[in-house]
Parts: C-alpha cells; sequence; structure tokens
C-alpha cells in the first residue's frame, strides 16, 4: 500500500483551489428489480431472486419498472432539475464478472432529470451546489473472493459471484464541479451527501443507508493554482461509505494532490479506494474521460415519455423544500442558530425529528444525539445515523430518566447497552439492574451504614450544617453503585440526623 506523502492542509489552500464533484448512487426501495419482476431485496440465498432478464440470458427481454421511473422523477423534481419530455436507455459497454449482460443498462445522453441544484447548509452558510443529472441505471451484482486476507481479489483462491442484487434500481445524480468551497471544501462534500440523504429518506425512495451500499459516494477532486479559473486533473475516488469518510476522503486527495502538484509532477487521472481504517486512499485503475463505453440506445427497451401532467402530478407529492423544513423545525424546537447549526452538522437533523416524534422534548433530542451519541460515534468511527440505536430507543432513555427510573449516569449505561446489542432500553434496564432504588428499605441501610462509617461527617450535619450531606450521598451512591434515588437519600440522611 502506497502511503502517500501530504501537504499541511493550510498550505494546501494558500497555493491551490479545490473543485469537488460528487457522484451519488441511490438504491431505490421498490418491490421489484428494474427490468424484471426479481424481489428488489439484496441478500438472501444466493443468485434465489434472479430470472433470465437479469441473469441477461439470450433472448430474455427487459420490461421498465414504473415505479422507479416514478421514483426517479420525484427525485429529480426534489432536486430542482427538468424533466426530460423523451429519453431512452442506453447500453453501457464493458466486461466484469459481476455484470451478467457484459452491458449495464443506463442512461447516457438522455438523462430522465437535469439541470438541477441543492442549497447546502455548512455552518450556518448556504451554498448552492448545482445538479447536472440524475438518471435511472441498474446496479450490478457482487463479487465474494475467498481464500485471500482481505476480502479482495488479490491473493484470493477463487471468487463467487452472486446475482441477486443485478438489476435493482438505482438513481445516480451527478454534480456539476463544485468550485468556491474552499477552506471548506471537506465540509461542503460531506453536508451535501449528508443533506441529500435526508432529502431522499424525506421523499421515501430508498433505505439510503450507506454502511448498508444504498447510498454511495464517488467523490471528484482536483486541484488548480489558486486564482487561475482553470480546472485541474481530477481523481474519483469510489464508493466512500459515511458521511464522515466523503470528508476525510476529500482533504486526504486535497493534501495528496498537492504534494505531486507542487513537485512538478502531474496528476494521473484515475479511480481511487478509500480505505476506511486507514484514511488513506490509493490507485485504483486509470481513467481517461473518453473512455469508450460504446454506448448506444437500448434497443430493447420503449423510450420513457413521462406526461406533463403525470409530472405535475408528482410534483404535488413532494415533501417540504429542505430549507424552509429547516426554518419550521428551528422555530417549532425554539434552537438557536447555533443549535441548529450543530444539529445539521452532525447529520441529526432527521433523528432529533423522529426522536421528538417519538416523544422527546426537543431539548432532550438534541442533547443525546450531540452529546453522548456524538461521542460514540466518534469513537467507533461511524455515522450517527448508523449507530444501533433508533430514535424511538432514544426517546424511551430520556423517558426512563424523566420518571426516575434511571438517572442520567444510568442512562448512559442504557444506551451502551443498546448499542452493545443488549436489545431494547427496558431489557437493558431489567437485564443489567439498572433500576434507581429508592425504595426506603434498601436506602436506609445504606445510610445507616454510611453514617456509621463516617462519624465525623455525621456530627456536623447534627450541628446543621447540611451542607456536609453530601459526602454522606456520595457514599451511599459509591455503596449502590450508582443506583441510589439521591434526592430520597438526602431526606433519609437530614431526617436520621435531625
Ligand atoms: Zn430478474
Amino acid at each position: 500500500m502506497n502511503d502517500a506523502a501530504l501537504m499541511p492542509y493550510d498550505d494546501v489552500l494558500a497555493a491551490f483551489d479545490p473543485a469537488l464533484g460528487l457522484e451519488v448512487h441511490v438504491e431505490l426501495n421498490t418491490a421489484s428489480k428494474m427490468f424484471c419482476g426479481c424481489p428488489a431485496t439484496f441478500g438472501g440465498e444466493p443468485n434465489a431472486g434472479t430470472c433470465p432478464t437479469c441473469l441477461g440470458l439470450p433472448g430474455a427481454m427487459p420490461v421498465v419498472n414504473g415505479k422507479a421511473v416514478e421514483s426517479a422523477i420525484r427525485i429529480g423534481l426534489a432536486l430542482n432539475c427538468d424533466i426530460a419530455e423523451w429519453c431512452r436507455f442506453a447500453r453501457k459497454n464493458y466486461f466484469y464478472p459481476d455484470m451478467p449482460k457484459n452491458f449495464q443498462t443506463s442512461q447516457y445522453d438522455e438523462p430522465i432529470a437535469f439541470d438541477g441544484w441543492m442549497d447546502v447548509d455548512v455552518d450556518g452558510e448556504t451554498f448552492r451546489v448545482e445538479i447536472e443529472r440524475a438518471h435511472m441505471e441498474e446496479d450490478t451484482g457482487k463479487s465474494l473472493h475467498v481464500g485471500g486476507a482481505t476480502g479482495r481479489i488479490h491473493g484470493a483462491d477463487y471468487s463467487l459471484v452472486d446475482y441477486n442484487r443485478a438489476g435493482i434500481p438505482l438513481i445516480e445524480i451527478v454534480t456539476r464541479p463544485i468550485l468556491g468551497a474552499g477552506e471548506k471544501a471537506p465540509e461542503v462534500a460531506k453536508a451535501y451527501v449528508s443533506q441529500l440523504r435526508e432529502l431522499i429518506v424525506a421523499l421515501g425512495v430508498s433505505e439510503a443507508r450507506m454502511d448498508q451500499g444504498n447510498l454511495r459516494a464517488d467523490v471528484n477532486l482536483s486541484l488548480s493554482p489558486k486564482g487561475s479559473g482553470t480546472l485541474g486533473t481530477r481523481t474519483e475516488t469510489k464508493n466512500v461509505n459515511s458521511f464522515r469518510s466523503v470528508e476525510r476522503a476529500v482533504r486526504y486527495e486535497m493534501q495528496r494532490h498537492a504534494v505531486i502538484l507542487s513537485d512538478g509532477g502531474s496528476i494521473l487521472q484515475e479511480t481511487r479506494h478509500w480505505h476506511e481504517d486507514t484514511g488513506i486512499t490509493t490507485s485504483g485503475r486509470e481513467k481517461s474521460d473518453a473512455e469508450d463505453y460504446r454506448y448506444f440506445p437500448e434497443p430493447d427497451l420503449v423510450p420513457v415519455a413521462p406526461s406533463r401532467e403525470w409530472v405535475d402530478e408528482l410534483r404535488g407529492t413532494l415533501p417540504e423544500n429542505p430549507t424552509a423544513r429547516r426554518a419550521r423545525l428551528q422555530e417549532e424546537w425554539g434552537f438557536s442558530d447555533l443549535d441548529m447549526r450543530d444539529t445539521i452538522g452532525a447529520g441529526a437533523l432527521g433523528l432529533v425529528e423522529e426522536t421528538i416524534a417519538a416523544g422527546a422534548t426537543p431539548q432532550a433530542a438534541r442533547k443525546w444525539w450531540l452529546g453522548e451519541l456524538a461521542r460514540r460515534s466518534n469513537e467507533d468511527g461511524v455515522d450517527l445515523v448508523d449507530l444501533a440505536i433508533t430514535p424511538a430507543d432514544v426517546a424511551r432513555v430520556q423517558a426512563l430518566v424523566d420518571d426516575k427510573t434511571v438517572n442520567d449516569k444510568l442512562a448512559r449505561q442504557v444506551i451502551e447497552g443498546v448499542l452493545a446489542g443488549e436489545g431494547t432500553p427496558d431489557e437493558v434496564v431489567a437485564g443489567r439492574g439498572l433500576a434507581v432504588v429508592s425504595d426506603d428499605g434498601a436506602l436506609g441501610a445504606a445510610v445507616d451504614k454510611a453514617i456509621s462509617e463516617n462519624p465525623d461527617v455525621a456530627d456536623k450535619i447534627r450541628d446543621g450544617k447540611h451542607a456536609a450531606a453530601g459526602a454522606l450521598i456520595g457514599a451511599v451512591m459509591k455503596e449502590m453503585r450508582g443506583q441510589a434515588d439521591a434526592a430520597r437519600v438526602r431526606e433519609l440522611i437530614l431526617e436520621k440526623l435531625a
């Protein structure tokens, strides 16, 4: 693995302007595949969800999935795109073992949606990202390389192919070059993918889980000499599978390009692999702009010509505009600009919203997602949405605090248990025996013990120095492993030493 030299980030910015480009693949949640009736669910018995069409057998005829076209149009409209009055599918010819037809049915010069934009919030500023196109295509199958140490083909004894995923509908959303982001380029890239995901979730067209591969980002980056107004040679880092990795990959490529360019070298136009564990990219394959995929219109499918009436009808089904939604939520929740900026920056807007819908107050929802859970997501190197806890769980944890079943400290242990897969918050409380004890019998015994072990403190309290009770409360808490009802303990101490 070639661990490249990197330029300090500030030095990169002094000498270069970054240009970003993002290609995001969204796997649709339709019931069936893009061109056949096979189930569009990946997983299960390998190759069970296949038929002659998605296996590319001779003579098999594809039929377009109407629901997938509907989802594509809704995504296009939500991204402020124009919707084609007439467009076709095209064959993108290349060989790859997990692509049974030896071509991918995609769209080429006639995408279903084009010329759109999305406004992205970064640190309280709005950044407009222009969308070049959103087009329909199909997913490939999946290769499994067996016997090697890394799971990659190199060093493997043999490979297996599962075609269950082949033909699942994808929408590829491509931005225009994003210029002028400067030092914030990594954050803009992350915010774009994160806020695009929220839009996709609001549309209800995909599960949009990055860790499950429902949403996959390819990150293009190039540098040009500062102020030159030109575009440099780009690299494309493939399949970056979390928001934080998008940010890290952009930063890494900026620092790597800068060293090469300032040494008088040139950037090789290529795809690169992102390595989550080491936080670096490595060379993939060389890629020219004029790669010859021998595109031609798909002869087995009729053109797609959505009527204007249908497009208008779909426009009426769009979720609230994201900018309006953020403003409305901020008002409803009573968040300050800073609270809101932090919530959006953490990719927690939807999570906080769902936690509130499940019964928590806005303040409590924000406290957990931006506090304890943000800490855990940083520690584990995963996005908040990928933590193994649901908004409903978080709301339940807060409810357990509110009804005094647990205190704040114990609540953190409940969260730890949920994240560790020990069950729901209630199951963790029962399983770990975490409930706060407020029963006078059990508390009284612990209080008596603390008094007898700390006679000096007890005397002070008898003399009216009630502030000294803190030391005894601490002793009782320690004795009861943090599970005593502190307020009741204090009352008992003062009663006993009155
Ligand atoms: Zn099929």
